[in-house]
């Protein structure tokens, strides 16, 4: 039997109302990092077209250089880890040196979550920017215990590092909820 708490049942659209559901205020973006999280979440669209969960991750270097993009491809590759943000990871830390790395800034549709925190923190990225966050996802996931997520907060995990690593969101709550709809009930 589960010991997990029952998730509160929100329906999809008054979870995008943060008014009075005690929900994260959405931050305001400037231009440059409002248009690669549009770029992240254009890669959760691509990736839900393939049959994937909708999460998308673009990592940007300080020059607006594109040093690497992913989506989650766990339905694809049956892999239970190929979550967008740890896939990036996986991709770029073979090619680049980690002082580069702590330069670049990870742009992702969705908050990440507990592994893929993780998985930041030994990139050396110090600067993640997230789209709809993981209490809003909570909604279009459902109580489904398959779709359930751990319920740690990435800023806990990135509290516990020795080093700041900054974490702007949720931000476009409403362009990066879009991918999710209808994503979740299967
Ligand atoms: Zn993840």
């Amino acid at each position: 039997m589960s010991t997990l708490a029952p998730v509160t049942p929100l329906s999809a659209p008054d979870a995008l109302a943060s008014s009075d559901l005690g929900l994260p205020t959405e931050v305001p973006l400037d231009e440059r990092d409002g248009r690669y999280l549009r770029a992240a979440i254009a890669l959760a669209d691509r990736g839900r077209s393939r049959g994937n969960r909708p999460f998308g991750a673009v990592l940007v270097s300080p020059e607006d250089e594109v040093l690497g993009e992913a989506w989650c491809n766990t339905s694809e590759t049956g892999d239970c880890t190929g979550h967008a943000e740890t896939g990036l990871v996986r991709e770029v830390s073979p090619r680049y040196s980690r002082e580069q790395l702590a330069q670049a800034t990870l742009y992702s549709s969705g908050e990440p979550c507990v592994m893929c925190a993780g998985a930041i923190f030994w990139s050396n990225v110090r600067r993640v920017v997230y789209g709809i966050d993981a209490q809003r996802l909570r909604a279009f996931r459902g109580e489904r215990l398959d779709q359930r997520d751990a319920e740690l907060s990435c800023r806990d995990v990135f509290a516990a590092s020795p080093y700041p690593i900054e974490c702007i969101g949720p931000a476009l709550v409403e362009e990066a909820s879009q991918s999710h709809r209808g994503a979740w009930k299967l």
